[in-house]
């Protein structure tokens, strides 16, 4: 079945219901929501000459027009490449050419220049929308017609040992994930509303599916971003309102809240994930916010639905588990099995550490165009995680460590390798290694550790200079701490342990 059709279905039961919501003001009810949807979906037929199972990209900013975009990729039958509107255009595009997109939306149709998009690839402004042609009127009435198992969202997604790769989630994955929201995180009512504070490509986005299933509300902070004050108004204005929101987030939400005596009136739940929470500021979080918080671990390929932490658990601070509870990242969600196992494949028993396994209907397809990662990840029916946790008796999984060494500062990932790439591209860099820090405001900050062919010819400016040439700056490291030689072991293999260790104990470095 394609996903559209809960919009169809929103809008034939509720068509005069709320819908859009450009900040605290209406611009569009769910009659309106799916007939725009229609039309933009006929517009990508007919004037771009999208056919189903085409890579549409958008590289946008949050905003009404984002959610009726994605819409109308699927309503078309098409494929929705939805990229991280902060990347840089040279990393858009490198998406885009992978997807092999034929159209990309941006914010205003000027983001690449003539011979920046690959081939086929052409660029156009979110926000036109013209008339459908008169020979058209009858067509698309309905969605396309999909399989469960046909791709619906390309989810790019970085990796290690190279460049992003694009998770294939089908219209069946985003199903799944979506059913899960209201059994294992929250249940949805319509008059509830969601708030997009964090990027629609990533996670945020995909809590749309199932506040479209029953018809609630969508909210676009008029900022296009995540604004605490902002989101605190909207609340009280338009509550009851949900949001899917970083760590570092409700961090910022919590220290507004102290500032301006506010203690969550409109906000029905934050769901919180995507990188750890440290329990000092989950207690902040809980005594300025009360029972709000839910947390949820998921990843681009098993998006948002691996386990779940619930509320009644994260607010029972009475409960002498609670320390090891919080801590958690709760139990596996309703529609999968989740198991930890050893580097040879054997499951460990509760209380033993190792990689997290996951299987059930939200895991992806596997990787676009890229048979060898997807074999390395989906083994044996399991989704390999790359994470390293432990469940207890009880089920609940506690993860320890992140075994890919991705950064997550201020909420998004960055990948140590691609950072790597750009530095040692640099003529006068001879080698490069970027590990994270412990920052207080952004969770983790990049720090790179680089080795110059002639001491002294390069300082961080330079660096600086060269690095935002090329890649988006929320990537570029905080700090360059330039070194003789790094440490390596008998393989050759930069020690990243040590270099880490480096920054908290700087003294027991000699070589740097
Ligand atoms: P992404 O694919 O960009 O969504 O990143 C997924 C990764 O973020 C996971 O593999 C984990 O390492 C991390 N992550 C996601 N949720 C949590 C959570 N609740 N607590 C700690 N780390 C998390």
């Amino acid at each position: 079945m394609n996903i559209a059709h809960w919009l169809l279905d929103a809008a034939q039961r509720w068509p005069q219901r709320a819908a859009l919501f450009d900040g605290n003001r209406q611009v569009a009810d769910y009659q309106a929501f799916a007939t725009r949807v229609r039309q933009r979906a006929l517009q990508l037929r007919h004037e771009q000459g999208i056919a189903p199972g085409d890579r549409v990209a958008l590289l946008m900013k949050n905003s009404c027009d984002y959610l009726e975009l994605l819409y109308a990729i699927w309503w078309s039958g098409a494929v929705a490449v939805p990229i991280n509107s902060k990347l840089h255009g040279l990393e858009a595009a490198w998406i885009a050419g992978n997807a092999g997109a034929r159209l990309i939306y941006t914010d205003d149709g000027q983001v690449f220049g003539s011979g920046n998009l690959p081939g086929d690839c052409r660029e156009i402004c979110g926000y036109e929308l013209s008339a459908a042609p008169e020979s058209a009127v009858a067509e698309l009435a309905q969605p396309w017609p999909r399989q469960d198992t046909d791709l619906a969202w390309l989810f790019y997604t970085s990796g290690t040992t190279g460049r992003s790769k694009g998770v294939m989630l089908s219209h069946g994955n985003l199903m799944a994930m979506s059913l899960c929201y209201p059994l294992d995180v929250d249940p949805v009512d319509g008059g509830d509303a969601v708030v997009y504070a964090a990027p629609m490509s990533h996670g945020a986005g995909l809590y749309n599916f199932i506040h479209v299933r029953c018809g609630a509300r969508h909210v676009l902070p008029a900022s296009r971003g995540f604004q605490a004050a902002e989101l605190f108004e909207l609340a009280q204005e338009l509550g009851p309102v949900s949001l899917f929101a970083a760590p570092t987030m409700v961090k910022r939400m919590v220290e507004q809240a102290r500032q301006q005596g506010y203690a969550g009136e409109g906000i029905k739940t934050i769901v919180y994930g995507g990188a750890p929470m440290y329990l000092a500021d989950l207690d902040q979080a809980l005594e300025t916010f009360g029972p709000r918080l839910v947390q949820i671990y998921g990843q681009g390929e098993c998006p948002m639905s691996i386990s779940a932490l619930a509320r009644e658990a994260i607010a029972d601070r009475d409960n002498p588990d609670w320390p090891a509870i919080a801590a958690s990242v709760g139990r596996a969600q309703s529609c999968v099995e989740v198991q930890v196992i050893n580097a040879q494949g054997r499951v460990l028993a509760p209380g033993e550490a190792g990689e997290i396994a996951v299987r059930g209907a939200p895991v992806m397809l596997g990787y676009w165009d890229n048979p060898q990662a997807t074999q390395a990840a989906l083994v044996g029916g399991w989704l390999l995680t790359g994470d390293i946790g432990f469940l207890d008796t009880r089920g609940y999984l506690t993860l320890t460590d992140r075994s890919k060494d991705v950064i997550i500062s201020g909420g998004s990932n960055i990948y140590p390798r691609e950072v790597e790439e750009v530095l040692v591209q640099h003529p006068e860099v001879f080698e490069a290694c970027v590990v994270g820090e412990a920052d207080a405001h952004w969770g983790e900050s990049v720090v790179a550790f680089v080795v110059l062919r002639s001491p002294g010819s390069l300082d961080s400016q330079a660096l600086n200079e060269w690095f935002l040439a090329h890649m988006a700056s929320f990537k570029k490291p905080k700090k360059y701490l330039f070194c003789t030689e790094l440490p390596k072991n008998s393989y050759g293999k930069i020690l990243k342990t040590h270099l880490r260790q480096s920054l908290q104990d700087p003294v027991e470095v000699g070589n740097l």
